[in-house]
């Protein structure tokens, strides 16, 4: 090969590098101009109403929810969309939280997750790392420490930004097998979600299954498979990238991954810590597919249901449910409740800066009325938390 043919081809390799690295973030194309949409329910549900009064003192378990992209205008078109109900509306402390990072006004979700994951504000794209690129302790690991099981259950790869943030320390989301390998380094006892390839299929050859299972790992690829596992450690990689959206045929995947990971992780007499994200909500908003936010946030509800379930009957659970941040800059124009329907339109097909509702339930939940950062979110589940 002549110098001339190898130039060639290095910049040729430099032009489509960004399109490989970013492979995986192919739901952030926009493919609709139009962005005025609307509503017809399709999928309505009854929502259970708990009772918030008995309650201990303390909450021995967390169940931290994060919808992905899922601002108040998100919440209220679910919840228009089935007839004006949601598990949702069984949380009495709300709070609103401001997601930027320390880089930018609009937040990515490595700096998002970060934040919820850390208490520590940090530049957009970093997963479980400062400014300066050293790593930050993540509220699962200090609930590690504590002696409590934790897992985490997403509708994304288990490798994407804001589940990494609660697992790895990596200066570039990108790193997503790098993310892989980080799992190895903790003691997760579960997580569920998407992502097989980072682990089976990577560029070192190396397939880390092995090494789950040497670790005492039951690894699952199957959801049949996942929910009849009620203890032990359990690495569920249900798809080799991320798991597919509900409109396309994800089924009740979050819900029964939720209820599963609770079941397994309630054996532990320490308590639990489990983040849960409906990962898929900002794809939606990104797309500006009204129906795919929708769906995805009637989803993510669901699975709020399982654990308000468990957390009302529990008394010594503490649910927290959030955003990273909005995406789409979404706007209710027109609508009817008793009917289901509703007009929309999108602003944005990106994130914004507006803030992020924060709804809790269980002992402490007052804790989380008013405003805050998104950087006191984990620091006030840790004052609650005693041991
Ligand atoms: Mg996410
Ligand atoms: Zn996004």
């Amino acid at each position: 090969m002549n110098y001339r043919n190898t130039y060639f081809i290095l910049v040729l390799t430099l032009l489509l590098a960004p399109f490989f690295v970013s492979a995986q973030e192919d739901y952030k194309t926009l493919s609709r101009k139009d962005s005025s949409k609307m509503y017809i329910s399709s999928d309505t549900y009854q929502v259970v109403k708990y009772e918030t009064t008995n309650f201990k003192k303390h909450p021995k378990n967390v169940i931290f929810m994060i919808g992905d992209g899922m601002g108040l205008t998100q919440v209220f078109a679910a919840m228009t969309a089935n007839h004006g109900d949601l598990n949702l509306t069984n949380f009495k402390s709300m709070g609103f939280s401001n997601t930027s990072s320390s880089s930018d006004f609009i937040t990515d979700s490595g700096a998002g997750g970060t934040a919820l994951s850390t208490g520590t504000k940090t530049y957009n794209g970093a997963i479980g790392v400062d400014v300066d690129k050293k790593p930050l302790k993540n509220i699962r690991e200090i609930m590690e420490d504590k002696g409590k099981a934790t897992g985490v259950v997403v509708t994304c790869a288990v490798t994407h930004a804001t589940p990494a943030a609660f697992v790895a320390h990596q200066t570039s989301r990108n790193y997503y097998e790098a993310i892989a390998k980080d799992y190895l380094n903790t003691n997760i006892d579960v997580f569920i979600g998407g992502g097989y390839k980072h682990f089976a299929k990577r560029a070192d050859g190396a397939d880390l299954t092995v090494a789950l299972k040497q670790k005492g790992y039951q690894v699952l690829t199957k959801m049949d498979d996942i929910s009849k596992v009620g203890s032990g450690k359990l690495a569920g990689l249900i798809a080799s990238e991320h798991v597919m959206p509900v409109d396309s045929g994800r089924g009740n995947m979050l819900e029964v991954a939720t209820e599963t990971a609770i079941n397994i992780l309630a054996k532990d007499t320490d308590g639990f810590f489990l983040m849960v994200e409906g990962s898929q909500i900002d794809w939606g908003g990104h797309q500006n597919e009204l129906h795919f936010v929708v769906s995805e946030t009637l989803d993510f509800d669901k699975a709020i249901g399982k654990a308000l379930a468990f957390a009302a009957k529990d008394g010594e659970t503490l649910v927290i449910v959030t955003a990273d941040h909005e995406t789409g800059g979404l706007a209710i124009t027109s609508g009817n409740t008793s009917k289901g329907v509703f007009g929309a339109n999108f602003g944005s097909a990106d994130h914004t800066a507006v803030m992020v509702p924060v709804y809790a339930f269980g002992p402490g939940a007052e804790l989380f009325q008013g405003f805050m950062d998104n950087t006191h979110i984990p620091k006030k589940i840790l004052q609650l938390v005693k041991k």
